[in-house]
């Protein structure tokens, strides 16, 4: 049944120098641009709880991670590693390089840039304020400048449709490393325009990307967590750079995907997991599905990165324009229930096509939780608890290992 048509989205196309695209929305889509904010709520909680790093809130299941990876992967990671280090390193220092050019008295520079970034090769670019209340607490005085340029570059479309597999995580990661290179060519040009640019690394952000990438108009957050962008659903990887140059800010859209993933919901009903929900709550002051991170983890750090929610979703696997096209003519979601969409391997379990889910014993979500210095006490704490005393030379022992946990903290990178 055609369904009415509420508003029509206009997009530039994929790559530099297609011609624009437009994305129907029908009206039982229809809810609000962006995503339903409590700004209050948001405001609160960065103070009483900010954000933090994942490599610090999360630390104990990052270093446990390094023991259940493959060969394979541990290689390719380690290598991703070096390879990235001097662009992180690069990033770091990148809101302390002057200017090189003359400033332009004023003169509003948001389609020099965005253009000079689509011609880079990013397939989707926004303007918007940079918002402190996303920052990471331990990065609060990395933040220089007042406006956020967000970047989304697209990874290779075959390598991504094998999730989970080590030749999709080369396309996830292998994509970081090229578009760190072209961000750090964008800032180069921004300086050249006669302002400042610091580069936010991929690998190595000071704050949530997300919620900016939303406020810029790039998407809307799918029920899988991730960004769905017009063209490339999640199959983009995000950094950002913040500079002093005058632009204008985009505006969040409504794209109708708040409404549209409550009909779909693909990816939370083949997560090997089960980490994902269907029911929205809200959290921090946003509305959305939340992924339970401790579900996830353990079959990320087995399976290859996973990413699962990421291949299912048709956004990702068609486009946005095909898949609101396609709902507004028939009221369904594009690919539901076929093998094509829905079905994954898992290496050391098949294949499971739609309808079908692996199983896990109780004891593979057994893995280190929270950071490194709070799992240490935990065990310790089970360790006591038990009828033997700890000797002193184990107290010892105990007492150098936080050290070196807390040590890790303050110089630990999201690498
Ligand atoms: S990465 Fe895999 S386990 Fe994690 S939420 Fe996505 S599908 Fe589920
Ligand atoms: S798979 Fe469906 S429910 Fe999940 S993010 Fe994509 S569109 Fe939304």
């Amino acid at each position: 049944m055609v369904k009415s048509i509420s508003h029509v989205v206009k997009r530039p196309g994929r790559v530099f120098g297609d011609p624009d695209v437009e994305i129907p929305v029908a009206e039982d889509l229809t809810t609000t641009p962006g995503i339903p904010l409590r700004e209050a709520d948001v405001s609160f909680f960065s103070r009483v709880e900010p954000l933090e790093t994942q490599n610090i809130e999360k630390g104990a299941d990052r270093d446990w991670v390094w023991s259940v990876y493959s060969p394979e992967v541990a290689d390719y990671m380690r290598g991703h590693d070096e390879r990235m280090k001097p662009l992180v390193d690069s990033a770091e220092v990148s809101a302390n390089l002057k200017p090189s050019g003359a400033s332009r008295n004023g003169k509003d520079l948001t389609e020099d840039i965005r253009r000079a970034a689509r011609e880079l090769g990013f397939g989707e670019v926004g303007f918007t304020r940079f918002d402190r209340r996303y920052l990471f607490e331990c990065k609060r005085s990395w933040a220089k400048f007042p406006h956020a340029i967000c970047l989304a570059m697209e990874q290779d479309y075959d390598q991504t449709q094998s999730l989970p597999s080590l030749e999709a995580e080369h396309a996830h990661f292998d994509t970081y490393e090229f578009e760190s290179k072209r961000g750090a060519k964008l800032a180069d040009l921004i300086r050249e325009m006669g302002y400042h640019a610091q580069i936010h690394s991929p690998r190595d952000p000071i704050s949530v990307m997300i919620p900016m990438f939303v406020a810029a108009g790039l998407g809307q957050l799918g029920a899988n967590g991730q960004l769905l962008s017009p063209h490339f659903g999640s199959r983009a990887r995000l950094m950002m750079i913040t500079t002093d140059a005058p632009v204008t800010y985009d505006k969040p859209v409504d794209y109708g995907i708040h409404a549209f993933c409550q009909k779909c919901l693909i990816c939370v009903e083949r997560c090997p997991a089960r980490a994902l929900v269907k029911d929205k709550v809200w959290w921090r002051g946003a509305e959305k599905n939340k992924v339970i991170y401790d579900r996830c983890r353990p079959v990320m750090a087995i399976y290859e990165g996973c990413g699962i929610c990421m291949k299912v979703c048709p956004i990702q696997k068609f486009g946005m324009p095909a898949v609101m096209n396609h709902y507004v003519q028939t009221g369904e979601v594009l690919g539901k229930g076929t093998h094509e969409l829905e079905g994954y391997s898992l290496h050391d379990k098949g294949y499971f096509g739609p309808g079908r889910l692996p199983n896990f014993e109780r004891s593979f979500f057994d893995i280190p939780h929270g950071r490194r210095e709070d799992w240490l006490f935990e065990q310790f704490k089970e360790r006591i608890a038990g009828e033997d005393i700890p000797t002193d030379g184990e107290l010892t022992e105990f007492a150098r290992n936080v050290k070196s946990a807390i040590d890790k903290n303050g110089i630990t990178r999201d690498t």
